[in-house]
């Protein structure tokens, strides 16, 4: 055992730099390492990557390493390139790619230098692409983000469902390792079924962020929250933050809004082209403006580890959501504020979006809608709630470190409940 634990260290050391494990990293390497399926539930910044880097690197063949956002993919392997002084240790294969830029992919993979690849959900539909894996040497199957496949995650998508399917076409035998920072049980369960894991290893970390001040604030008129939003920018002047909103328009507006009080700051959704989008992420990262007003198509695998503040315009449409995106703060340990404004008007407005789904992702919608009403109205401590839904008991009776905590407050009632007729 010591042996294995000194080398690990030492392939730790020289592949990364770094001096020593963060939380199960060493567990779940090990667990990998021995061919086990490995489910991974660790909070946003955690270190998730390096689960399956550092065992892809010391393994004969190379990786798949399956991620849902082509954007994404990119800028991961360039990271991992970083670390490695041959650029071909990783590579990506997704639709971005030209003819040229695929052979020379692929002629890497058979040269056995490529240690990692990274590739989309639709990668693997294209069956070239698996007659190819089929007769590569691969070390393990790694599925980042792996709540994509659960429709009761934050992000679901379609294609994840025919992971299993794909990689049992690759080899069926092949180890998966499934990593997400969503801890909810049924999502849980549902990455454990819809991958087939094989009486998986599973470790599961702490989500609480003690770093993290969360505080609701009842929204009344526009104008009076947009000014309170620009005295509390003024406040942390310089410091870099997200503002989330519900819809396209709302982020431009407010953004404006902000810019004509002098606050540096630049719109991002999902209406806009890919190379607006890339160029104002580039800006926020760069600190060339200090606020993104963002809908949810802003975030997921940005990695700026001072963003000092996170603000909701709009209540999120789950607890879920709501976690994942003040998890965007204060990603180093340090101060990291969570505001977010609440108003019945706001919870309509989610309905409303949810008006045309079928009845049973209504009914599903509206009762994670319910869970977040519940947690703006209470007056229990905010972690509390948070770590209760994610079936975790904070270990005090309050964090202190909340507005309720803070400000204690009488109970008030739980009356604004979302019933689908
Ligand atoms: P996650 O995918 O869980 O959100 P990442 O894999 O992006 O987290 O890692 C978050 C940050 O932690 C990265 O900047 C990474 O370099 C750093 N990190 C990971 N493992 C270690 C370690 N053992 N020591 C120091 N820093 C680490
Ligand atoms: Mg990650």
């Amino acid at each position: 055992m010591a042996v294995v634990k000194v080398s690990l260290l030492d392939a730790l050391h020289e592949h990364f730099g770094f001096d020593s494990f963060k939380g199960n990293q060493e567990i779940i390497i090990k667990s990998i390492l021995s061919g086990k399926d490995t489910f991974v539930i660790m909070p946003t910044g955690g270190g998730k990557s390096l689960c399956y880097q550092l065992p892809a690197l010391i393994s004969p063949g190379c990786a798949l390493i399956v991620s849902p956002l082509i954007a994404l993919m990119k800028n991961q392997v360039d990271l991992v390139r970083s670390y490695s002084s041959k650029d071909n240790v990783a590579h990506f294969l997704n639709s971005t790619l030209s003819k040229a830029q695929i052979k020379k992919v692929r002629t890497d993979l058979l040269s056995g230098k490529t240690k990692l690849l990274y590739v989309a959900p639709e990668t693997l539909t294209k069956q070239e692409n698996l007659d190819f894996f089929r007769d590569l040497e691969i070390s393990f199957i790694a599925v980042d983000e792996a709540h994509c496949i659960s429709e009761w995650g934050h992000d679901f998508r379609p294609e994840y469902r025919r992971l299993k399917e794909m990689i049992e076409q690759i080899n069926a035998g092949l180890p998966i390792i499934a990593l997400t920072a969503t801890a909810t049980p049924k999502v849980q369960s549902d990455i454990v079924k819809n991958l087939g894991l094989r009486d998986p290893q599973i470790y599961i970390s702490s989500f609480n962020r003690p770093n993290l001040y969360y505080e609701i604030r009842p929204k009344r008129k526009k104008d009076q929250t947009i000014r309170e939003i620009v005295k509390f920018i003024h406040q942390h002047k310089g410091k870099s933050g997200i503002i989330y909103t519900l819809n396209r328009k709302t982020t431009e507006e407010l953004a404006d809004m902000l810019m004509a009080n002098n606050i540096r700051a630049v719109a991002y959704h999902a209406g806009l082209d890919a190379n607006t989008r890339a160029q104002r992420q580039d800006m926020f990262l760069l600190e060339e403006v200090e606020v993104i007003v963002a809908t949810i198509a802003f975030g997921m695998g940005i990695d700026k580890p001072d963003v000092r503040f996170v603000i909701h315009y709009n209540i999120p449409k789950s607890l879920e959501n709501y976690y994942q995106e003040t998890g965007r703060a204060g990603r180093d340990g340090l101060e990291g504020i969570c505001l977010c404004f609440y108003s019945h008007k706001d919870v309509q407005k989610l309905e409303h979006l949810m008006r045309d789904k079928p009845l049973s992702e209504r009914e599903m919608g509206a009762q994670l809608i319910n869970e977040t009403v519940a947690y703006a109205e209470s007056s229990v401590c905010r972690r509390k709630v948070i770590l209760h839904y994610f079936g975790e008991k904070l270990d005090r009776e309050n964090c202190g470190n909340c507005d309720n905590c803070r400000n204690p407050k009488e109970k008030i009632e739980v009356k604004n409940r979302v019933v689908i007729v």
